[in-house]
């Protein structure tokens, strides 16, 4: 009754198509799902509670002001919504479609603006993150890093500075050292191309090395292109449309040039914005069959993988890890048996389960420089699920859920633990690694193998 008598006049509005909104019965299946009502109980941090809020602006009886702009930006997109709702309710594109038009309405204070400004000005650049490595080798190897956390001198600093250098990776000693080539056996089974990503690109080479090895050893010619720039992900899930946009146009014709049917990524966040494509570019008559025929190309490594037997031996890595799922992999791609499988294969490496393993780890992207508070407590929480587990090593599938979980031991006086992507594992197994000279390697922070 309230709300028929207080005429709201709204500055500006989301406008959503209905069918897509109407597609949620208010049933509340997703509450338990969602971290950020696990964590405050407020249902207008739930889904349920923000598509209720999407609607009412987009029928005209709220306006898209801060207060939605917070609730929206709370989100961590994690889609483990998705995976809970019976209804089939399209959370990914109502809360993409959201972000991009509030961030045409609203604006934000100034310093904001300016964090923003300088996430999207290096993230989504692979030279300027390895250019940034620099600077950051020297900081880490130097001793001043150390030194720096162990007096403290960074309590001093913002709290999202503060989050920034607790997640900055180790950094290679040489950035800008380039992938090897790796040759694939005699037989090869198909030509494939690789995403090498961004931060992936910059820091984690050794994950794009051992993806291009085991890719090879099961039988792949391996492709990469050269200058493929960025998926755009960071972009779509910041409502930046536009720029996400050009570049999903670019990488699609940076892979088309490069004549491959399949594109493996390695990256779950990738993944998922790289196979939704498709849709981002559905109304542009020049880019939308040729973005919908790139995105049926895109599979991730561990989809890839489970095409084909592994004929090479794997040798025994006599480990217990425990396996995370990355949330855009698990529920935005809906790929959770795959790297199980995969990892099954490795004799006598031990899996365990963690407990509330759909839960989302606090990365996202970069909602843990964001929002580092809320971050840290599900990072937090992963922990002592990981802990439990008495696991000697974390493996999981996405960059940004190590870096999360990496920090987040840290945090939790737990550095020693070390963290693995699926296919280093892999790739150990295929070529004979003992599990202490793979120990030694990651301690070392040997990542001279590109
Ligand atoms: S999003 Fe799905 S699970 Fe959540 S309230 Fe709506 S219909 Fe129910
Ligand atoms: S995407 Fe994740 S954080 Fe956002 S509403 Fe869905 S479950 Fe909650």
């Amino acid at each position: 009754m309230a709300e028929m008598l207080v005429k709201i006049e709204p500055q500006a509005s989301v406008s959503l198509p209905m069918p897509l909104l109407d597609k949620c019965v208010h049933c509340g299946f997703c509450l338990p799902a969602c971290p950020t009502y696990v964590l405050w109980g407020d249902e207008m941090d739930s889904p349920r509670g923000r598509i209720w809020m999407m609607r009412k602006s987009t029928i005209g009886e709220a306006a898209a002001d801060a207060n939605l702009q917070k609730h929206i930006d709370n989100c961590l997109g994690c889609m483990s919504c998705m995976t809970a709702c019976p209804s089939g309710v399209e959370y990914n594109k109502l809360i993409e479609e959201t972000r991009a038009q509030i961030e045409e309405s609203t604006s934000r204070p100034l310093p904001e603006r300016l964090f923003r400004w300088m996430l999207f000005a290096t993230f989504p650049h692979p030279q300027r993150l390895k250019l940034l490595g620099v600077p950051i080798a020297l900081y880490q190897r130097s001793g001043l890093q150390a030194l720096a956390r162990r007096i403290g001198l960074l309590k001093l600093l913002p709290k999202r500075l503060q989050a920034m250098e607790a997640l900055m990776p180790t950094v290679p000693l040489n950035p800008f050292r380039t992938l090897m080539k790796v040759s694939s056996v005699k037989t090869t089974r198909a030509r494939v191309g690789m995403l090498t990503g961004c931060v992936q690109d910059a820091y984690f080479g050794h994950v794009n090395a051992a993806t291009m090895r085991v890719l090879a050893a099961v039988g792949y010619e391996v492709v990469v292109p050269k200058s493929q720039g960025c998926c755009g992900a960071l972009m779509v899930h910041s409502g930046l449309e536009h720029e996400a946009k050009a570049y999903a146009k670019r990488m699609i014709a940076k892979f088309e040039e490069a004549g491959v049917d399949t594109v493996v990524i390695n990256a779950a966040g990738c993944g998922s914005t790289m196979k939704e494509y498709g849709y981002l570019l559905r109304d542009d008559a020049a880019w939308a069959a040729r973005a919908a025929a790139f995105s049926a190309r895109c599979k991730d490594v561990s989809e890839v993988l489970a095409e084909l037997p592994i004929e090479a031996a794997l040798a025994p890595l006599p480990l217990r890890v425990a396996y995370h799922d990355a949330c855009h992999l698990s529920h935005a791609q809906r790929i959770h048996a795959e790297p199980r499988a995969l990892l099954a294969q490795i004799p006598s490496l031990d899996v365990a389960e963690m407990a509330e393993a759909s839960l989302c780890c606090g990365s996202a992207g970069v909602y843990n420089l964001l929002h580092p508070e809320t971050a840290e407590e599900l990072g937090d929480r992963k922990v002592q699920h990981l802990l439990d587990t008495h696991a000697q090593a974390l493996v999981s599938a996405n960059p940004g859920c190590l870096l999360q979980l990496q920090a987040s031991l840290r945090r939790n006086g737990h550095a020693e633990l070390p963290t693995f992507h699926m296919v280093e594992l892999l790739d150990a197994s295929l070529r004979g690694l003992s599990v202490e000279s793979l120990l030694k390697r990651h301690n070392q922070g040997c990542r001279r193998d590109r």
